[in-house]
């Protein structure tokens, strides 16, 4: 007989994108006529920058011929991309990482999820609350949640992160092995400062934890003391592996390309205390299950780190941000406090109360959709998250109609 995983029934249902879609499905039912400006959910909406289509009509012309056609390619990544990385996202900024310590994959998305198939069942997992849900259910999947309680998961450590601690979570009080943190954040947009990730190292460090870094929005910061990477900390490389993604970098969302960091001198341990190689464990796995992002991907990754490309990148994340800029200081206008929106795409709205209601007060009477915190952990009641993904002219519309609906 076939038997299920027994921790997938744990699972909660994902109601935050299906609830949001059904309620907005009702709204354009009941108002055919009154359009609607998405900024829900977090894809980006600008198309991808021109570098980037000329490097795919190249290669795609490379593979049209048989000198040139590329078969299966290293499954880590092509060198020419792992040595572009590891020169312009890690050396430039003084961060030690080798080209053979980045893992080029589809998707910081998958990384962060099968990363933990590394650890053992049992060690205990801390994450922020709010959090982007992909952290919890993994670990859901893979037994280490223990069971649903109300609304939490019994055996996971929450760090909390409120209005009170500026949304940047404090270090826990009982002993933790894995701890993941997303800087700059999804979903409030907070950045970690170096002396508060400092402190993250130090404690992984004394404690033989593991950090799992996603810097999945590190193309938004902007204040040049704000780390970019987990590497520009003092010991990170013994405790620390990072995610990166294209996704939100360059707008490669529909495209697929991101990359692991797994530093050589990264650390786990066994039950009789040997140390093991988390770089040998992950080029194990990585390469027993997974062939390679395609050529012509890479080739278009590859391509934002050119003079030019970066520049386009930039202009990208430039709109973004201005759009951001706009949200934040429309609501702060309004009386609301807000956090993140200048070294992040996402604005996190202090609206106290209930975060569905607010949801639905902005849909009936702004037509504007936006996330209730809630939907990404306890602590994200009584806010929500409003995404800088869209045009600038849709977020100049939806901020006056906010302004006009909150007023009144
Ligand atoms: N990490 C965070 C924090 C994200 O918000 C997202 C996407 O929204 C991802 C990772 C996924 O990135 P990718 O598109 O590379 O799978």
């Amino acid at each position: 007989m076939i038997r299920v995983n027994p921790h997938y029934p744990k699972l909660q249902a994902s109601y935050l994108f299906a609830d949001i879609a059904a309620r907005v499905r009702a709204f354009e039912q009941r108002h055919p006529d009154r359009p609607l400006i998405r900024l829900g959910i977090g894809d980006v909406t600008q198309p991808l920058p021109e570098v980037c289509i000329r490097a795919l009509h190249a290669a795609v012309d490379e593979m049209a011929h048989s000198e040139t056609f590329r078969g299966y390619g290293p499954e880590q990544g092509y060198a020419f991309l792992r040595e572009a990385i590891a020169r312009h996202d890690f050396g430039a900024r003084g961060a030690a990482i080798d080209a053979d310590e980045i893992f080029v994959s589809d998707g910081a998305k998958c990384d962060v999820g099968n990363i933990q198939e590394l650890f053992a069942e049992d060690v205990q997992v801390a994450i922020t609350d709010p959090v982007y849900p992909v952290y919890v259910d993994t670990n859901v999947m893979a037994g280490r949640s223990g069971d649903w309680s109300r609304d939490h998961y019994a055996g996971l450590t929450y760090l909390p992160c409120t209005p009170d601690n500026g949304y940047v979570p404090a270090l826990p009080t009982a002993l933790v092995d894995v701890i993941y943190l997303c800087s700059p954040n999804n979903p409030t947009g907070a950045v970690m400062t170096r002396a508060q990730l400092q402190q993250w190292v130090d404690y992984a460090r004394e404690h033989r934890a593991l950090i799992l870094f996603d810097a999945a929005y590190e193309a938004f910061i902007r204040d040049p003391e704000l780390p970019r990477s987990i590497y520009e900390i003092d010991g990170a490389r013994e405790v620390a592996i990072e995610f990166r993604s294209y996704s939100k970098t360059a707008g490669f969302t529909g495209l697929r390309c991101a990359y692991a960091v797994v530093p050589k001198d990264c650390m786990a341990w066994q039950d009789d205390g040997t140390p093991v190689s988390l770089h040998a464990l992950w080029t194990r796995r990585h390469t027993t299950k997974f062939n390679g992002v395609s050529y012509p991907v890479q080739r278009a990754a590859e391509a934002i780190y050119s003079t030019e490309g970066q520049q386009q990148i930039r202009a990208l994340s430039d709109g973004y941000l201005h759009n951001a800029q706009l949200i934040r200081s429309g609501f702060r206008a309004l009386g609301y406090a807000c956090t993140g929106g200048d070294h992040s795409p996402y604005v996190w709205v202090h609206t106290g109360g209930d975060a569905w209601a607010f949801f639905d007060r902005l849909l009936e009477q702004a037509g504007v959709v936006c996330t209730p915190g809630v939907g990404f952990g306890r602590c994200g009641q009584g806010h929500v998250r409003i995404s800088a993904f869209n045009s600038v002219g849709n977020v100049v519309t939806a901020m006056q109609r906010i302004a006009a609906a909150l007023k009144g």
